[in-house]
């Protein structure tokens, strides 16, 4: 039998002219038909978002590579749900976001662009598998993303092979240059990231004052088994999460709290 090629979309929460975008695509045209839907500006940190109420405007993007390509004036999880919903008219079986520049480990998961498009891919039906790059604080231009294909195109061929469960994403993250050759895959599970973000007040030129987030980056555990220590060992980092935000081992306590008793 003749294995159909997979159909995937590649999008990113960097925007569409990010390198990371590119290295992806690049690996991903090796083992299906691509086509890249992604933001036109960078989306970085805006989470797992929705437009309602807002038209989004898709435009044919001149992509460096012989794939079909658009850039949207929306968010990362819209061009999964675009992709999900039919706008290609055919059906996709695999979203892949990245390459983000920097890891997405831990607590960064919520506010990942990366990793919520991927959540996304699985609502529609859709394999979902995020991939970030620890290059600790380079500049996205100054990235060697050579690694990228060996890793991606080992994960989708593990994935094709033994399938995720529904709602379910791998999130990846690698070292820009890993401890060993070929790269060791270390399975792990959401570290501690300690944020050491600092509340900047300052005063605009009309007198107003104005506020961002400053500080040093943050600080991530390095316990075995997570995905901060293993990426920090140089391991690469295959961590599974899924849109099941519930915490299941409160339900039995949270369940004695007395909540209809009447005094
Ligand atoms: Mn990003």
């Amino acid at each position: 039998m003749i294995e159909k090629p997979l159909e995937i979309v590649v999008t990113n929460d960097d925007g569409i002219t990010a390198p990371g975008i590119l290295a992806l695509a690049k690996a991903a045209m090796k083992v299906g038909n691509v086509t890249v839907i992604a933001p036109d500006k960078n989306w970085s940190a805006s989470g797992h978002q929705k437009s309602l109420g807002k038209p989004m405007r898709v435009e044919p993007f001149a992509f460096p590579l012989d794939v079909p390509a658009y850039s949207i004036d929306r968010g990362p999880s819209d061009c999964s749900a675009l992709a999900g919903l039919g706008f290609l008219g055919k059906k996709v079986d695999l979203v892949l976001s990245g390459v983000n520049p920097t890891a997405n480990i831990s607590r960064d998961i919520t506010y990942s662009g990366t990793v919520t498009s991927a959540l996304e891919a699985t609502i529609w039906d859709m394999i979902g598998i995020a991939f970030s790059l620890d290059a600790e604080e380079k500049k996205p231009q100054d990235i060697d993303f050579s690694i990228t294909e060996t890793v991606v195109l080992h994960v989708i061929e593990l994935v094709k092979r033994h399938k995720l469960p529904p709602f379910t994403i791998l999130n990846v993250n690698f070292p820009e240059f890993p401890a060993n050759d070929p790269p060791v895959y270390k399975i792990t599970r959401q570290g501690s990231r300690i944020y050491q973000d600092e509340l900047i007040q300052r005063v605009d030129p009309f007198n107003r004052p104005y506020y961002w987030f400053g500080g040093s980056p943050p600080i991530g555990d390095c316990d075995e088994g997570t995905d901060c220590g293993e990426l920090s060992r140089g391991f690469v980092s295959i961590t599974p999460i899924h849109l099941d935000l519930t915490a299941h081992q409160l339900i039995p306590d949270l369940e004695k709290w007395g909540w209809n008793d009447r005094a």
